[in-house]
This record gives C-alpha cells, structure tokens and sequence, in this order.
C-alpha cells in the first residue's frame, strides 16, 4: 500500500483561498479533489481542483498540458505526488503563486460540474456483508448468503451510458414486474424505487489486457474515490435477477459525485481490514499482510432525503442513515486483485461501485430496503411524512467526509439526484 503523508496531509496547512479554511469546508487545502467545469454547455470541459468554494483550473495555472482528465488519471505515482505537491504548495498562504493562480480561480457556483472523466466501463460490486445479508434474507430467506460470499467479492458488469453527474433529475423508471401471487406480469412505472449510497473507485493506470494486477500492485492502479448513488427499482429487480443478475432495475440512472478525492488524499484515513470471525481464510490472491494492515479506508457516508413537501417549505434536507466504508468486506485492492485475476483490463476512467455500504446496525442502512424492511415498515419522516420507497418529488443526496484526531477533515462534496414522475406516454402492456 504506497501512499505516504507527507507535507501536504499536514493539518495546520492554510491556504490563501480563505474559504478552503472553513473548519466546515468539504475542500480544504489538505483534499485538492480532481473534477471537470464549464461556464456553458458550448464549451469544453475544463480540468480543475476543488479548493474551498472556487475550483483552480489546471491548465490556466499552467499546471498539466495533457489532453483531458482520463489522461491525467493515468499519470505515474511520483507524477502525481508531485502534481499534488505544487497543488499544495501554491494554494498555501503566503506562495508566490498567488497572485498567478488567482486568476485561474473559478467559484463553483458559477459553473456547471460535470461527470469527473469520461467513464469507461463500469461494476458494481457487493461489498457490505451487512447489505449482501440483509437484502438476502429479504430475497432467498432460507440462504441470504450464498456460499460464494466469503471468497470473492461478487460483482456485475453495468452500464456507463446512464450514469449522470449530480444535480440532475429523472423520471421514474418503467418496466416488467410480477406482483406475488400473480400469474402474469405487468409493465408499469416502478413502486419500489429506491437509492444505493455507495462509493465510486476510479481506475487510473490501465492493465495490459491478460496480465492480472496483483494484490500489491493493485492500489497503483487507483486515482480516487467518488460518491456513488446505484439508484434501484427493486420491484423489477426482484423478477428479472435470476439467473444472470441485476439488468433494467439498475441501469436507467446512475448519479456520481463530481469531486474524486485522491488515494493521496486518502492516506491518512486509511485503517485495518479484518474479516469476521468464522469466515474462511482467503485464497492467497487476494490476502496480504499490506491489505490486513491498511487497505481499507475510514470514510463516513450518509444519505440525506429532501421530500417535495419539505422543499416546500424550505425544510432542509433530513439524514436517513450513516455508515462506515471501513466495515466493508473487501478492499479497494481486492476488487482490482480480482475483477484482473482471469486477464481483464481495467482501462483509466473505469468505474468500481462498492456496493450499497450498510453499517452493522439497522439504522444504518444503505438502501431504504433494508430502513424500511423490504416495503414492511415505513419510516417516520420528521414532518410526519412516511416513506418505504421513493416518491415522486423526493431529493437524495449523498455525502462522504473523512475525519480523526490530528488529521484535517476533508469531504467529498454532494451526490444529489431527484425523482421526478414517470413520462406521460409508456409503452402499453
Ligand atoms: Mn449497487
């Protein structure tokens, strides 16, 4: 596992963009996440740094010459240490810079972010033993875990085509369910349409397709880490998963998070994989003592919920739950050590979902399937509204934040998407 901390994770670091300074800014000068702007839909997309409320444009501070951001991601460790570096450098209180690179400030606000690169393929993997569990339970409850669990971490192919940059909306997806009991299925809009808080990896360096990655070199293959919102129809999903997986209940919209916060970034947030007790001993492919050490990452993400009514009435949006990526049961190096194993190549703007990330309790859960218990038991809004699903109007945003003793927070900004009805005119059964 090869990022250090050095200088620019130091947690008493300024800067002189003052907003970065914030102790509530998700982009303080110890983050410089990497995504992509532009001041009109006419325009290119321009390559920036978040810093505080501005974003630095990378190529007006003279920073890169590279053609877009996919070849950025592919830049070599000590290339991108050293971006990092003058990144850190120059943003500093007191750098010479200042004045240069003031003009190459953009505020946030002014511009539109985009997707963070051009994403190439994209898997979603299973990564919560407390999700795998308690969505099984509700699937097959006499096996919610099937006995591959323990010894891959079990993933799907998806699509990259419907994957939308936050701050979007969408209607409400329509397609082929069979009610229980019911003979005959039907297609109408979904009723069970729900979010998955998730985490997005992004590949930087490519593999050669037929060399697989080994466990110690995987992590040199990652740029960073996203927000990530798997939205899921699970009334669909329940009929068509068997025997081939997850296919229209996921692929109508996905939402990411415009900031990837860097492995760099990460460094100081990294913590100990363990497995739990009673699971077999991993094959030694995707074991090391690297991995058991440090390959797993202390990172909060919530999932915030802002109904119609709320917006309304200016009522904020409401925490749903809150969960640790820590407690997953495997590792960013492990999904890249396996999904390489047979020869794949993972090329750099690919995308690796997590998987819905549900802590060990309840309320933790990442998916309003697992808060709601399959559709059983609405829960109470603190408007008196109840939800078990999604309803048209409803808002989800996703946060993430890292945090400890002695180190700077650092946040991964918003990942924000809203239902909207399904379209007028369907396709008739
Ligand atoms: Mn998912």
């Amino acid at each position: 596992m090869t990022r250090t901390i050095n200088e620019t994770h130091d947690p008493a670091l300024q800067s002189w963009v003052s907003s970065a300074n914030e102790p509530s800014s998700d982009f303080p000068i110890q983050n410089l996440p990497f995504g992509r702007f532009r001041r009109s839909e006419q325009e290119k997309w321009s390559m920036g740094v978040a810093i505080g409320d501005q974003i630095l444009d990378l190529r007006r501070a003279g920073l890169t010459s590279v053609e877009g951001m996919n070849q950025l991601m592919t830049l070599s460790l000590a290339d991108r240490a050293e971006l990092r570096l003058a990144l850190s450098r120059g943003l500093r209180l007191g750098s010479v810079r200042q004045s240069e690179w003031e003009k190459a400030l953009v505020p946030q606000s002014e511009v539109e972010l985009g997707l963070p690169c051009e994403i190439g393929d994209y898997t979603d993997f299973y990564s919560s033993l407390q999700h795998a569990t308690a969505v099984g339970r509700l699937f097959r409850p006499d096996s919610p875990l099937l006995p591959n669990y323990h010894w891959l971490p079990v993933g799907y192919h998806g699509r990259s085509s419907s994957i939308c940059a936050s701050g979007h909306s969408f209607p409400r997806p329509i397609g082929q369910t069979r009610r229980p009991g019911a003979e005959i299925p039907e297609l109408k809009p979904s009723l069970r349409l729900d979010y998955e808080l998730e985490l997005g990896i992004f590949i930087g360096q490519p593999n050669t397709l037929g060399d697989p990655i080994a466990l110690a070199d995987a992590e040199a293959h990652l740029f960073g880490l996203a927000l990530f919102n798997d939205w899921s129809a699970r009334d669909i999903q329940a009929w068509e998963y068997q025997p081939l997986g997850p296919f229209l209940s996921k692929n109508f919209m996905s939402t990411l998070s415009p900031w990837m916060v860097t492995m760099e970034a990460l460094a100081p947030f990294r913590a100990a994989y363990s497995r739990p007790e009673g699971t077999p001993e991993l094959l030694p492919y995707l074991d090391s003592a690297a991995n058991r050490e440090g390959g797993a990452f202390d990172i909060v993400v919530e999932v915030w919920l802002q109904t119609a009514k709320m917006a309304e009435v200016g009522q904020p949006a409401q925490c749903l739950s809150r969960a640790n990526y820590r407690g997953a049961h495997w590792t960013p190096a492990q999904l890249v050590a396996h999904h390489t194993v047979n020869g794949c190549n993972l090329q750099s703007g690919d995308l690796l979902g997590t998987g819905t990330l549900s802590g060990p309790e309840s309320h933790q859960a990442g998916s309003l399937l697992e808060l709601s218990m399959g559709g059983q038991q609405p829960i109470a809004l603190a408007n008196g509204e109840l939800r078990t699903f999604l309803e048209n109007g409803d808002t989800v945003i996703l946060r993430g934040y890292c945090e400890g003793p002695g180190r700077r927070r650092i946040g991964f900004g918003e990942c924000r998407g809203t239902v909207l009805p399904p379209r007028r005119s369907w396709p008739a059964v």
